[in-house]
This record gives structure tokens, C-alpha cells and sequence, in this order.
């Protein structure tokens, strides 16, 4: 008892407003339909991604976006079932052809390579 027991009960208050707020969480994101879902996953996916390459602390997977499918409608009319997802929060099949080099690194690279594709087959 006395300052111990006032830190040991200070920290378990803190814990459980914590853990209510993510079970709050939980249940209203239970209750939400796929498509929001995976606006959640992009979002998650988003920051995730911006923090692991600032070197920042990556926010965990949260367990409301586990079991999320692709959802994409696949050619024999039925919603693809695939669970692993990108950050676009499509499948691997279902995410969209490439939109290109980004960087002018990546587009001088690109060129470059288009270049010594031409000399190769003995073109100029
Ligand atoms: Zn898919």
C-alpha cells in the first residue's frame, strides 16, 4: 500500500481506458461493411508505410482489418477471397496494372533499359 499501490493502480486505470477505447473500436469496426474496412486497411497501410520509412515507431496490424478480403469481383461473377493484401487493399491479382517508374531515377533506369534492349536485337 501507500505510493506503490497508487502507481500500480494509476497504471492499471490507464490500461483499461486504453483497452475499452480498442474494444470500442473493435465493435464499431465489426459492424462496418467491407469496403470501409479496407478504407481503414489503405489508411493503416498508408501510415504504416510512411512511418517505417521515416524510421518511426510502425503502428501494429489491428485486429479489427484481420480476416479482410480482397473483394474484387473475379471473372465467374464471385468476390475474390484472397486475405493477403497490399497496401491498395487488393489481392495480388486484383491491385491494377503498374502505372510506371515514379521517380526520375526509376524513369532514367527505365529509359535506359529500353536502350539496351534496342542494341541487343541490333537495333539503333
Ligand atoms: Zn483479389
Amino acid at each position: 500500500m501507500g505510493r506503490h499501490y497508487k502507481e500500480v493502480s494509476a497504471a492499471l486505470a490507464m490500461f483499461s481506458a486504453i483497452f475499452a477505447r480498442q474494444r470500442e473500436m473493435e465493435e464499431r469496426a465489426a459492424r462496418l461493411s467491407d469496403d470501409d474496412r479496407r478504407v481503414l486497411f489503405r489508411n493503416w497501410a498508408a501510415r504504416a508505410n510512411e512511418a517505417q520509412a521515416a524510421g518511426r515507431y510502425v503502428p501494429s496490424f489491428p485486429q479489427y482489418l484481420r480476416g479482410l478480403a480482397c473483394g474484387a469481383i473475379k471473372k465467374n461473377g464471385k468476390p475474390c477471397g484472397m486475405t493477403t493484401l497490399g497496401a491498395n487493399g487488393r489481392c495480388k491479382f486484383h491491385g491494377g496494372a503498374s502505372t510506371g517508374p515514379r521517380t526520375p531515377e526509376g524513369r532514367a533506369k527505365a529509359l535506359e533499359n529500353l536502350k539496351l534492349g534496342r542494341l541487343k536485337r541490333g537495333k539503333s
